[in-house]
């Protein structure tokens, strides 16, 4: 096939089957399955997951295999690691497992990797974590989320195979701009591959292929797909899937593909998850990770699918258009006007000359914003070595210092991480709202706000370049 990116790393290593797929430039169907909740007895849980597992593992058409993750959202449920021990030993290279860090400081982080070296799980996921469901600022506040580039650092030290997450899904520059920063940033901490959040806009998915090709970044790429359900969709449109957004052309086709029946429904799914997963594989990515395919039976459609898709999709031009045709122009953006980073994005499966960067348009800052960094500037330049007690009472008045142990203002253009309801200081978190909110309320995601300052500043690379370490063991 022409025009497909397929990226290898060559770094000797122990033997991984997971790693040697993507190596070898096979394309993965990981089969998405979270942690059981905390209301089901563990060892039976287990036991389902080894069905499920020998079920996926039997399956010949495609490399498939599960991705265990923390279960979204749900306060109670059991770690994805002791979970995931009810996986055969000798198959644990495999699957990948997703380690979140909510509710997880430094000190735990560090066992949880020991605790997977010993559990031989080579293939982990850094993920930050999600704020739990029904919890608001307030009681966001009072956990501790490990950022996932602390952990991707905890897990340099032990010969994984470890990826990160990344979310394409953004409409605007000021919430676009900050996931790709923290994506490199990501992969200078140590990912070696990266999971997509799932989306349905198979632009921001080029998109994304394009940009890592620009950048050198020749790192293998899974795309996380959904397959609907009435229920997933009733959740996503409750906000109980951070993150994961739904146009309102996309919700019509939802409704008419709803209005006769459930098989109806469920066929439809299948169509476009067939039609998604063959875009990825044209688009260079190097497998698939899909949610909603809860059994063995469903696993096996699964796999007969889109290895069918597979076959049925050969080149970029063919699924192009039986892809618009499906889609029938409409916009999968959920925002208008929305911000791509590239023109003509899905008119060509990879340009021969570097596609032309969209415009950011006029910088969004104020007058007020300009003078107050200005002044914090001019109080903070050093505060970093310094006492974090020192210049408390301008610290408070100018910045709306929390009062942690080691001040970070000079690495954040002077916006305090404490701000930010996880308290992350590298980048934002994947849930950040269409219009750059934080998900958890209506105002700007600290993170946008300093890539704002940053563009003013003409210091975008520090975004990316600049690793704050992290303070009071999170
Ligand atoms: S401020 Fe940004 S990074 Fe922090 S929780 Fe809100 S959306 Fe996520």
């Amino acid at each position: 096939m022409n025009n497909l990116q397929f990226e290898i790393n060559f770094a000797p290593q122990k033997e991984n089957h997971f790693r040697e797929t993507l190596d070898q430039g096979g394309f993965v169907l990981l089969i998405e399955h979270n942690s059981a909740g905390r209301d089901n007895d563990l060892e039976a849980a287990k036991e389902r997951l080894r069905q499920l597992e020998s079920a996926v593992l039997d399956i010949k058409s495609l490399n498939c295999a599960l991705a265990i993750t923390d279960a979204y959202s749900q306060q109670d449920s059991y770690r994805s690691l002791d979970y995931a021990m009810g996986l055969n030993m000798a198959t644990r290279d495999r699957h990948i497992i997703y380690l979140s860090g909510r509710n997880t400081d430094l000190e735990s982080g560090r066992e949880l990797v020991q605790f997977a070296k010993a559990g031989n799980f080579p293939n982990l996921v850094a993920v930050t974590g999600d704020a739990a469901t029904g919890e608001g600022v307030r009681d966001t506040r009072k956990r501790n989320f490990l950022e996932s580039v602390h952990s991707l650092h905890l897990m340099n030290d032990g010969n994984f195979f470890q990826g990160c997450v990344m979310n394409p899904f953004q409409y605007t520059p000021y919430s676009l701009y900050p996931q790709y920063s923290k994506l490199v940033k990501k992969l200078n901490s140590g990912a070696k591959f990266i999971v997509t959040q799932a989306g349905y806009d198979m632009l921001k998915l080029q998109a994304l292929r394009w940009y890592l090709g620009e950048r050198g970044l020749y790192f293998p790429t899974i795309a996380r797909l959904l397959l609907l359900t009435q229920e997933k969709l009733e959740g996503i449109l409750d906000k109980r899937y951070p993150g994961i957004k739904i146009s309102s052309d996309f919700r019509k086709i939802l409704d008419k593909e709803s209005q006769f029946s459930s098989n109806q429904f469920e066929s439809a799914q299948w169509r476009r998850l067939e039609l998604q997963a063959a875009g990825c594989r044209l688009l260079g990515y190097s497998g698939i990770q899909v949610m909603g395919v809860d059994s063995p039976a469903k696993a096996r459609i699964a796999a007969e699918r889109v290895a069918g898709a597979l076959r049925e999709f050969t080149s970029f031009e063919q699924w192009l258009e039986e892809y618009n045709a499906y889609l029938a122009k409409a916009e999968m953006a959920p925002l208008s006007p929305s911000f791509y980073m590239y023109d003509r994005i899905l008119h060509r499966s990879y340009p021969e000359t570097p596609p032309l960067m969209s415009e950011i348009g006029e910088l969004k800052i104020s007058r007020n914003e300009k003078f107050l960094y200005k002044l914090r500037k001019f109080f903070f330049a050093h505060s970093d070595t310094q006492s974090a007690r020192n210049r408390h009472f301008w610290k408070v008045l100018l910045a709306g210092c929390r009062s942690c142990s080691q001040c970070r203002l000079p690495s954040t253009f002077y916006v305090c991480p404490e701000h930010c309801p996880k308290k992350l200081a590298n980048g934002p978190c994947g849930g950040v709202k269409t219009n750059g909110d934080c998900e958890l309320g209506n105002f700007e995601c600290i993170h946008s706000y300093k890539m704002r300052l940053a563009l003013w500043q003409k210091k975008m690379d520090k975004l990316e370049d600049v690793y704050i370490p992290p303070i009071d063991g999170i």
